[in-house]
């Protein structure tokens, strides 16, 4: 029997993290898991390590974003895999922050990959998975009362200094931020809501390229087939001076496809 799997009660199993009851009301424990997916879950596989590395460099961005006035759900870390975060009401309004063409952009408008984008574009989608989080505007999200205008601004405004925040703090190791994807979450604090910073900011959620030779350090990685998915965390967690203990160092062995 798993201990630590069984002690609490499962609220949420999404394809890469689970969600557990937390110690106290108001937390949420969350659960990094190995597992990968693509082509909208039909594919799956498991990148061993991947959960540990998740979980250290979530924290370390959090953490870091939390220093620079950028309020997250991030509490603390609890071990390997798991960490406290704050129980929030999830906004179902994805944003998606491109500095350079990659994805669904170059695909949609015929772009070609890498190419810089002039400014920084900030892009919403309908979370919805049984849909595939569709893209949408703010007209729709307000029109049908995803988020208020208030919380519109709000969001985009944290996710243009996440943008700038973390950009930097990349380029400082030799990685260029593509693009990313943030989530965030109402708090109340007695009759005062604000928004805060939720899910994870990890390289399965943003496209991290290496500056000199444009190799993909993201779950890309795993998306193309390109091999070498547990390297490319572990050297991203390894530039930003945080690479976890006691990672089996054959990780990349163990990388495999359960299912196509
Ligand atoms: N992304 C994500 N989860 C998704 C889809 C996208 O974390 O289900 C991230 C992705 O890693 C990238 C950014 O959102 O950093 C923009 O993704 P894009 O719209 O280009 O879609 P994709 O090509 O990843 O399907």
């Amino acid at each position: 029997m798993n201990f630590r799997v069984n002690r609490r009660r499962r609220l949420y199993e999404g394809k890469a993290k689970v969600l557990f009851e937390g110690p106290e009301p108001g937390t949420l424990v969350q659960y990094f898991k190995d597992d990968a997916t693509a082509d909208k879950g039909a594919r799956k596989g498991i990148v061993t390590g991947k959960g540990v590395l998740n979980n250290r460099i979530s924290e370390y961005l959090m953490v870091k974003l939390g220093e620079i006035g950028v309020p997250t759900h991030f509490m603390r870390r609890l071990n390997m895999r798991e960490q406290l975060i704050r129980k929030v009401e999830i906004i179902p309004v994805v944003l998606v922050v491109r500095n350079s063409v990659a994805g669904s952009l170059a695909t949609r408008l015929g772009m070609e990959e890498g190419t810089a984008l002039p400014r920084s574009i900030v892009e919403f989608y309908y979370k919805k998975k049984e849909l595939d989080d569709p893209m949408v505007s703010d007209e729709h999200i307000t029109a049908f009362g995803w988020a208020s205008p208030y919380e519109i601004d709000e969001m985009m405004s944290l996710a243009l200094r996440v943008n700038d925040y973390l950009s930097g703090l990349f380029l400082g190791i030799g990685i260029k931020l593509i693009d990313f994807r943030l989530e965030f979450g109402r708090l109340w604090d007695n009759d005062e809501m604000y928004i805060v910073l939720a899910d994870e900011i990890s390289p399965d959620n943003c496209r991290l390229w290496d500056i000199k030779t444009n190799e993909k350090m993201d779950r890309d990685r795993f998306r193309l087939d390109l091999g070498k998915v547990a390297e490319a965390y572990q050297e991203v967690a390894r530039r930003l001076g945080i690479m976890p203990e006691n990672l089996p160092s054959d990780v990349s062995e163990k990388t495999y496809e359960i299912a196509r």
